[in-house]
């Protein structure tokens, strides 16, 4: 079974006024995040499956810009703490 199509989706919101444009979290989720032309991060799409790329976004986010959460239960997921 393609793991892809169970795994929940999830959205990442990005807390723009917090963002100080390291680009870490696009290295870690290409996908899915991107500095804009203001030099921070934005979401690139509405939702997404790749959980192991943004839990790690938001875990290396030095100013806890970043969380994520289910789009269907409203659970965080990250950042953990
Ligand atoms: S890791 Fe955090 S501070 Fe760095 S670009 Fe992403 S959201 Fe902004």
């Amino acid at each position: 079974m393609n793991r892809q199509n169970t795994a929940p989706a999830l959205v990442v919101r990005v807390d723009r006024a917090r963002c100080v444009g390291t680009g870490l979290c696009a290295g870690a989720a290409p996908a899915d995040l991107a500095l804009g032309e203001d030099g921070r991060a934005r979401a690139l799409r509405p939702a997404t499956t790749d959980r192991e790329g943004v839990t790690e976004a938001a875990e290396l986010c030095p100013v806890e810009a970043l969380a994520v959460h289910r789009v269907d239960t409203g659970e965080q997921i990250a950042p953990a703490w």
